[in-house]
């Protein structure tokens, strides 16, 4: 027993094994799409999330695009049949915060994850983290947080009824949300720093012909203003700077990105500049034994049937590595499935 080990209590898997075969990070849909393929090849496999599972399934009100469902299907509902699927199978689903992926200090080649419930051990780990919307810097951003300022409309959007937004970008994001809004607000103003969009040209071509939503293009918000809530926005014109006016809305929505949730990682994996991590089609980092997966990842497309089939991808790979490592005479001492074999 280590010391860290006398401190903290173990996660061990089933017949009391030190090491997983597998621990997925984040249970979102490319974590559940792991875990079912994880479980099915008998892996022992642990599932860590930090609030529910569902991930970003639950900010999305209506999947049109998920294969099988051609009326669309609720991102609340895809999540809950997807648990459903999962909690068929023997996955230990535990709602822990990761606080740390590091490499073990029993053995190298394999994993340890700091909880609050313990250290867990694994052969390999499935991050599956996914990312966090950004938030907008500018001035009373951060001060009209939860009272005007959002980053999920479908958390929020139904707060709005009658009332003008603002929604920042021009990304997917924002055109797609603008959109949902427009069921509850009465306007739906778009503010973007450029006049050329991100976003897909649908989603373009139906936010022009919408009578509620208004274009603000060439425009960046230097303030977010109001008294106990929003009130408005200060925007500037970027081709002529010095030059603003106001927007008077009850609400602003931004959808200007994400960052990575992959803080926690403390392995030397390979990263792109925006903190991404690099993986390959095969869902192989750099380092043997750790996937990832889903919108954690470096180009993510943030697609449902992407994040669910990296899953598929990431346990298929990681029960070959796991084989790979039995024949070569490499496994942990006290392994379980795939070793008993
Ligand atoms: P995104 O494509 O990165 O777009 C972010 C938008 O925010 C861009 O228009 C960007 O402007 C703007 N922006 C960035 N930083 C800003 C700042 N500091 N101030 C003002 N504006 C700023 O992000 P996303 O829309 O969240 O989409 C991410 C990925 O998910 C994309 O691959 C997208 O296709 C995908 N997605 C798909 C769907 C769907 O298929 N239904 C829905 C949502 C997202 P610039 O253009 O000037 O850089």
């Amino acid at each position: 027993m280590t010391g860290s080990d006398s401190q903290d209590t173990r996660i061990l898997a089933p017949g009391g094994a030190l090491y997983w075969d597998t621990i997925i990070i984040g249970g979102g849909p490319g974590g559940m799409g792991a875990a079912l393929y994880a479980a099915r090849a008998l892996m022992s496999t642990l599932l860590l999330d930090r609030t529910v599972l569902g991930g970003a399934l639950l900010l999305t009100e209506h999947i049109a695009n998920y294969a099988g469902f051609p009326e669309g299907v609720g991102g609340f509902e895809l999540a809950q049949r997807m648990e459903q699927q999962i909690r068929a199978y023997d996955v230990d689903i535990r709602m822990l915060e990761v606080s740390a992926l590091e490499s073990d200090d029993l053995d190298e080649r394999m994993f340890r994850l700091v909880t609050p419930a313990g250290i867990a051990r694994a052969k390999t780990v499935i991050l599956a983290a996914g990312n966090t919307a950004r938030r907008l810097s500018a001035p009373g951003a951060d001060e009209f947080f939860g009272r005007g300022v959002s980053t999920c409309a479908v958390c929020d959007g139904a707060f709005y009824r009658n009332k003008a937004v603002a929604v920042i970008g021009g990304g997917d994001s924002a055109l797609e949300e603008g959109l949902f809004l427009t069921r509850f607000a009465s306007e739906v103003h778009i503010v973007h720093r450029r006049d050329e969009f991100r976003a897909e040209k649908i989603f373009v071509k139906e936010a022009t012909e919408h009578p509620k939503v208004h274009f603000h293009l060439n425009r960046i918000v230097k303030e977010v203003r109001g008294t106990d809530m929003v009130t408005g926005l200060l925007l500037e014109d970027t081709t002529n700077p010095g030059q603003t006016e106001e927007l008077a809305v009850d609400g602003v929505f931004v959808y200007i990105g994400s960052t990575p949730n992959s803080g926690i990682v403390q392995v030397p994996v390979e990263r792109d500049e925006g903190g991404y991590i690099i993986a390959n089609k095969r869902t192989q980092t750099n380092l043997p034994g750790l996937f990832a997966i889903g919108d954690v990842v470096s180009g993510s497309r943030r697609q449902v049937a992407i994040s669910v089939g990296e899953g598929c991808i990431a346990a298929l790979e990681a029960e070959n590595y796991l084989h790979e490592l039995k024949r070569a005479g490499k496994l942990p001492e006290d392994s379980t499935a795939v070793a008993a074999e």
